[in-house]
């Protein structure tokens, strides 16, 4: 594919050829101009020419006229125009306008011109200058001459004829012979001889002058129109190579060069295939180019404005003249302004007076370029009042042009820091105290089990100087039990770090040597201590004396125990109390009083859930016999009898209590009467069969009857008591239904 270059390269030797055929063809022109003037030229001399003649043939002819009209009529206007013609010839007197057309004949006896006169110019002058060949002048000298010696004799036939006037005679007859004798005639012959001679003289020379710049105009004419063609073809060469070059229309490229001067890059510039080595392909090019460069600009001034937004640390745009030109959230949040509060401000206002010259002097470092970043510390004042501590870093933005534009600063909030500081140090203070002054022993020991600081405390539990501590090995400190649980420790930690997990904190109950052979018991707690590559720099620990904590959990343990019995006591009694309140005491069952609470209980859920509940009564057949007969120990032997076998076939959830006397009460939820009955029957046969050790058997009787719906206690119960009744009437040992 040609380059752009090879185009313009190609265009400029057209465009130069071009010029040159343009050059050739203007020459041409002028040469072509001058040719046709030429033919005009060659035309106008042969015009002249016969004029000239003519005007000499004319004018003889005229004088011929003339003096033979003088001749004839004696008319003296007739030699005054004969003399006329004669001195206008010679140039004496002035030519009238046009005289070569017709003049004389039209001049009558009036004498009445039919034109103005000019000037008085020789026809001898005029011949001269009309350019004629020598040959052709001597033929015209000639005619002239003879012209002028027939002068002589029309002179004299004028002479002869004066004599003899009035015009009749000899005289007036020798003048007319003059005039039409054979030599006058001859003479005039010879004249239109010699002007016959020149006009064909000239005739031959100026048409063939004529015929040859007619030729050469020609030739011009075709020279010319062949450069015309030449030059066209150029022209369109010139144009498909401008075209080349510019890859499309002029009008196209100019509107393209508009809207890109405009700042519009979307719109994509259309390529015909092959033109891309072109001023519209660079264009494309450059519009691509400038699309992604704004594209990149716009996505960096979006990060920029997006990380200065969200930016951590208060940005600030600050002017060269130190006012403040933008602000982000956290700057104005960490001064107590809202947005746009502290826009026009200087950075000054927000310095307390100590630190006014921070920011100026770090400024002018910077626009000098005595250094090109400034970072210090500085204090400032809250909108509310209180102090600010920052720490700022201030960078210098240059223009384009490398000339200062504006500051960006960035300032960190460190009152935190340095409130911790404050604290830390307050702290260490206070723990350096208490450490001194506390029984606590505060320790730290290298990982290789080298202690590395005790606290002064140390002598008051175990005897020894901090600085005899110091030097001891572990085994001197403590007993081999504590020992291992340091080593055992130190192993956790170790592993812990190496596995990457959290190292941990422990606790445990120490046993430590003193000096005076004793030894002393303490809790001590150690954390590891970690530099930031997460490596054990040393272990930290606090041993607190526990001999006295150690009496009072024993004390609390003992207190605690006591508290125990008691309270298992207590229960043991509130249970049996509830036992007695809720039980009837030679059975076992429940009493009538808490049988009450339950069957309201047990009716009340029964015809909620529209369940059946029935009851079943019974009373020990002629019991006072048996009291009578066997005493009144037999008879309740044969009560705890009754209740146990009937206990033993009831279901859980059936309730059994004692009514009173030797009566007792079943509630059974969830049983209608039937299964009821059937119950009853049965407990009836089982104890009909029981026999009571002194006893034998015994019997009773039962009364069944089931809840109906919407019935009170008191008829529900009314209806068994009738059964049982009816069981008695029945011969006892029964079973009736209420
Ligand atoms: P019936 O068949 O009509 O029921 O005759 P009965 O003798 O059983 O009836 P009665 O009501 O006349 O007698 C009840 C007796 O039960 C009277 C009393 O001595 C006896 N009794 C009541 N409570 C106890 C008790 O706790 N122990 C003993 N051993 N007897 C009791
Ligand atoms: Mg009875
Ligand atoms: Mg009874």
């Amino acid at each position: 594919m040609p380059t752009v270059t090879h185009n313009v390269k190609r265009f400029s030797r057209q465009l130069l050829v071009s010029a040159g055929v343009l050059l050739v063809a203007a020459v041409v022109f002028v040469i072509y101009v001058r040719g046709e003037k030429q033919i005009d030229h060659a035309n106008l001399q042969r015009q002249q020419s016969f004029l000239l003649a003519d005007e000499l043939r004319q004018s003889s002819d005229d004088l011929t006229r003339m003096v033979r009209m003088y001749v004839l009529t004696a008319d003296p206007l007739y030699k005054q125009h004969y003399q006329e013609i004669l001195d206008i010839r010679d140039g004496k007197k002035p030519r009238p306008l046009d005289y070569q057309k017709i003049y004389w004949d039209l001049v009558l006896t009036d004498d009445r011109r039919p034109r103005p006169v000019g000037e008085a110019v020789p026809l001898t002058a005029q011949i001269q200058k009309a350019g004629f060949t020598a040959d052709e002048l001597a033929r015209l000298a000639l005619a002239k001459e003879r012209s002028d010696a027939l002068t002589r004799t029309e002179f004299a036939a004028m002479q002869l004829m004066e004599t003899s006037l009035p015009p009749v005679g000899p005289y007036h007859a020798e003048a007319i012979r003059l005039l039409h004798d054979v030599p006058y005639l001859q003479a005039k012959a010879d004249i239109m001889g010699a002007i016959n001679q020149f006009e064909q003289m000239a005739d031959q020379r100026t048409q063939a002058a004529v015929r040859s710049a007619e030729v050469n105009a020609s030739v011009l004419r075709l020279v010319f129109i062949l450069l015309g063609w030449l030059l066209l073809a150029l022209l369109w060469s010139l144009w498909r190579s401008l075209n080349a070059i510019l890859g499309g229309s002029v009008n196209e490229l100019y509107a393209r060069i508009i809207r890109l001067g405009n700042g519009d890059f979307t719109a994509p510039v259309p390529l015909t295939p092959g033109t891309e080595n072109s001023v519209l392909g660079w264009l494309a090019a450059t519009q691509t180019n400038l699309q992604r460069i704004e594209a990149a600009q716009r996505a960096s001034e979006e990060k920029f404005r997006l990380a200065f937004e969200h930016a951590n640390a208060g940005l600030f745009l600050v002017g060269l003249d130190g006012r403040i030109l933008k602000t982000n959230a956290r700057a104005n949040e960490m001064f107590g302004y809202a947005s746009g509060e502290l826009q026009g401000k200087t950075v000054n206002d927000l310095s307390l007076p100590e630190d006014l010259t921070l920011s100026p002097q770090a400024m002018q470092d910077l626009i000098s370029g005595r250094s090109d970043h400034a970072t210090f510390e500085k204090r400032y004042r809250h909108k509310r009042g209180h102090i600010v501590y920052g720490l700022v870093s201030i960078a210098l933005v240059r223009d384009t042009r490398r000339q200062p534009d504006y500051f960006i600063s960035q300032v960190q909030d460190i009152t935190q820091r340095y409130e911790a500081e404050e604290r830390l140090r307050i702290s260490e203070e206070r723990l350096r105290l208490l450490a001194e002054s506390a029984r606590d022993v505060v320790w730290t020991m290298s990982p290789q089990g080298q202690m590395t600081y005790v606290s002064p405390s140390v002598q008051k539990v175990r005897g020894y100087t901090p600085e005899e501590v110091m030097q001891q090995t572990l085994a001197e400190m403590q007993p081999p039990e504590s020992q291992a649980f340091m080593r055992g420790y130190f192993s956790a930690l170790l592993a812990d770090i190496q596995a990457g997990r959290q190292p941990q904190t422990c606790r445990g109950e120490l046993e430590y040597l003193c000096k005076n052979g004793a030894t002393y018991w303490a809790e001590v707690i150690v954390a590891p201590v970690l530099n930031s590559a997460g490596s054990v720099v040393e272990v930290v620990g606090v041993s607190r004396d526990i001999a006295e904590h150690k009496r009072y959990e024993q004390e609390l343990k003992q207190a605690k125990e006591a508290t125990e019995v008691a309270n298992r006591a207590l229960q043991a009694a509130n249970a049996e109390l509830i036992h007695i309140a809720t039980t009837d005491p030679l059975t076992g069952v429940l009493n009538r009083r808490h049988f009450h609470e339950i069957i309201e209980i047990e009716m009340a859920r029964a015809q909620r859930h529209g369940q059946p509940l029935s009851l079943i009564m019974f009373d020990i057949d002629h019991f006072k016999q048996v009291n009578d007969t066997f005493g009144h120990q037999a008879g309740d032997q044969v009560l705890i009898n009754l209740v146990e076998l009937t206990q033993k076939n009831l279901r859980i959830g059936d309730y059994l209590a004692r009514w009173g006397g030797e009566e007792f009460v079943v509630l059974l939820p969830y049983c209608a009467a039937s299964e009821a009955m059937n119950l009853a029957e049965r407990l009836r046969d089982l104890f009909a069969h029981l026999t009571t050790p002194g006893v034998g058997t015994v019997t009773a009787s039962y009364g069944v009857a089931e809840l109906q719906t919407g019935e009170r206690q008191d008829d529900w119960f009314k209806r068994m008591d009738n059964a049982l009744y009816a069981a008695k009437a029945a011969g006892r040992n029964a079973v009736r239904l209420g």
